[in-house]
């Protein structure tokens, strides 16, 4: 067992270099699409419209938003927020980005289990996740110490650890909700006829680098649990001697 927690944690700087990349992925994917005009020759705002109406979902509505690929779907206004580079574009790039945060909406619509248990815990994992670094501070204080503070320090990095469980569970739920929805957005533009022929494909390569970025923060904080772990495990061994 704990080999397998010092393999999970010795993963944690590889995958921070690997998000870094997938990220940068993200944009390079998004631009080199963004430059092909989809032949429906529709805004992504209309290809919003229009799927959000051939769902039945006309209260939800469409608002620009600013930041670069900042787009997504608030559940709390039913508004869909297109960054500012999407919104008027008419690239296969922005209808697929447009498409997938409309999959959003209709999750939310459908009452989706994943969207519904990832949306309730938000406000738990915006808690949590301001205790990890003081927790583990007094940790890594208390252990530093020495003595009965040993103890204390143990209580301490629990306590990070639990939280950070949350954070790693958030990431874990996040899976479906991104996958779903970018399955969502292709048969949308697919059924709809918004995208013929090789847009297809250029829309899977879109919303499939996006989606790994999902994959590496979920593994990424899978390693800082493990991380955590291994201070605990070096504490209590301390403490034994
Ligand atoms: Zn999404």
């Amino acid at each position: 067992m704990e080999i397998v927690i010092i393999v999970l944690a010795c993963m944690s700087l590889p995958l921070m270099i690997a998000m870094l990349f997938a990220s940068a992925s993200v944009k390079s994917v998004f631009s080199k699409y963004d430059r092909v005009e989809a032949s429906c020759g529709m805004s992504a705002k209309d290809v919003a419209r229009q799927i959000l109406d051939a769902n039945g979902l006309y209260t939800v509505q469409i608002a620009a938003c600013r930041g670069v690929l900042s787009d997504h779907y608030n559940p709390r206004n039913n508004t869909v927020y297109l960054s500012q580079a999407t919104i008027n574009s008419c690239s296969v790039a922005a209808i697929s980005v447009a498409a997938h945060e409309v999959g959003h909406a209709i999750q939310h619509a459908e009452g989706y289990a994943p969207i519904k248990f990832r949306a309730a815990l938000v406000p738990i994992v915006n808690f949590t996740s301001r205790l990890i670094t003081p927790f583990l501070i007094f940790g890594i204080l208390f252990e530093f110490i020495g003595a009965f503070s040993i103890n204390l320090s143990n209580i301490f990095y629990m306590i990070a650890l639990i939280c950070y469980a949350f954070y790693c569970l958030f990431t874990f739920v996040t899976l479906p909700c991104e996958y779903n929805a970018s399955r969502r957005a292709k048969d949308q533009l697919s059924d709809l006829g918004l995208i013929a022929g090789d847009e297809a494909e250029m829309a899977s390569k879109v919303l499939g680098k996006a989606a790994q970025t999902y994959l590496l923060s979920f593994l990424y904080s899978l390693t800082q649990v493990a991380r955590i772990l291994l201070m605990i495990l070096a504490s209590k061994r301390n403490n034994n001697r």
